[in-house]
């Protein structure tokens, strides 16, 4: 093993130096690590004759926001601007770039709430939408005339996995913009803009924040005018996330790279545990070798993460499975300290009923396949 105690030649430290130290406070004798939350609506107002304050109201910013905007901009390469949740970040995103007659291409498979925003709520602008699964094929012309591209990859819950370097460069020839729903992935499993997207926008609920206590969201981009644009779109819009959620979320990431690498370990067994069981179909993790995405994803991503999709035979072998665990619990969310399971149908995804999605926590891992071999072998 190479061990490296400094920056490498760009200046950049390794993934869990990063995390532990980006966005944290100065060091001032006397003051924290990580400054605490700062809430507060307005703050005081400069005096006749001083230079404006940088905060004077709590809806254009305040000190907890930008702390971990710097934290996750310098982790995904590019200006950042946080949201209450990945919805407020893709709803905003989009409010702000789409114009009436525009024209979206979407992933078919992608998640489900974001396709219902669109359908829902942005469909009355006359947009034409082109929806494409993530694992293709992405046909000869059908970016053309397209003002965004939204891929998401893996994609949620299917894990599928698209080429981003190539459809980015295929939108841009057709004068689109790209953007990447990196929420599976999080920054520290693939870097969207160092891969040519124009925008990584991403939940942090999930794996980022990483403790099942806090909603939040992010855009990140390359260009600092585009920032500029949509920090002007949030303060307008009201989509605020709080200083309290933002803090929690810097202090849960401090831990992203250690929970992702037993969150990733997890995964692995767990896919080697349910390999060739006769309960589980439609096994999908792209960290294996055999995963029909392996191949895509291992040249995009730095790392696989926790989450697996296979189908079980029933909803009421679902349900038996879950009762039987004692580790696994029923949420619709992942990414989180504890291993959880989302049978995707209950929420109108179209998939098939027993589809599920397993995260992987960070339990230890011959608990985890313990526990998770045991309650399958109870379906018997
Ligand atoms: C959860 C999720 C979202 C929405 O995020 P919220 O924080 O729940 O609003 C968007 N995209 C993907 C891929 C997600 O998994």
């Amino acid at each position: 093993m190479v061990v490296t105690a400094s920056p490498d030649a760009a200046g950049h430290w390794g993934d869990g130096t990063r995390c532990v130290h980006s966005g944290q406070a100065d060091r001032v004798a006397g003051g924290p690590f990580l400054a605490g939350p700062v809430i507060a609506a307005p703050y005081h107002l400069a005096g006749p004759g001083e230079p404006p304050a940088q905060d004077f109201y709590g809806r254009g910013g305040n000190p907890t926001w930008r702390a971990l905007e710097d934290a996750i901009g310098e982790l995904d390469g590019g200006h950042c601007v946080l949201f209450p949740s990945g919805m407020a970040a893709i709803s905003t995103l989009l409010r702000l770039l789409l114009r009436a007659g525009d024209t979206l291409v979407l992933p078919s498979d992608g998640y489900f709430v974001a396709r219902q925003f669109v359908a829902a709520d942005l469909a009355a602008l006359g947009l034409t939408v082109r929806e494409v699964p993530t694992a293709g094929p992405w046909p000869e012309g059908v970016f053309d005339g397209a003002r965004l591209v939204l891929l998401e990859t893996p994609s949620n819950p299917g894990l599928d996995v698209c080429d981003i370097a190539a459809l980015a460069e295929r939108a841009h020839e057709a004068g689109a913009l790209v953007a990447v729903d990196n929420t599976t992935a999080t920054p520290l499993g693939q870097l969207p803009l160092s891969l040519g997207a124009d925008i990584s926008v991403a939940s942090d609920t999930k794996a980022l924040a990483g403790h099942s206590d806090v909603l939040l969201g992010h855009v990140s981009v390359a260009d600092s005018a585009l920032a500029e644009e949509l920090r002007a779109a949030r303060t307008r819009a009201g989509s605020i996330p709080g200083p309290f959620e933002a803090w929690l979320a810097h202090r849960g990431l401090g831990t992203l790279d250690l929970r992702l690498a037993r969150q990733a370990a997890n995964a692995a067994a767990l896919h080697e545990a349910l390999s060739g069981h006769p309960a589980v179909t439609g096994l999908r993790w792209p960290g294996a070798a055999e995963d029909p995405a392996h191949e895509a994803a291992a040249r995009q991503m730095r790392r696989f993460g926790g989450v697996l999709t296979f189908e079980l035979p029933s909803v009421a072998a679902v349900d038996a499975f879950l009762a039987e665990s004692r580790l696994v619990v029923a949420a619709t969310s992942f990414g989180g300290l504890h291993s959880s399971l989302d049978r995707r149908a209950q929420w109108g995804d179209p998939v098939p009923e027993g589809l599920v999605r397993l995260s992987a926590g960070c339990e230890d891992t011959a608990d985890l396949v313990g526990d998770v071999t045991g309650a399958l072998a109870a379906l018997a």
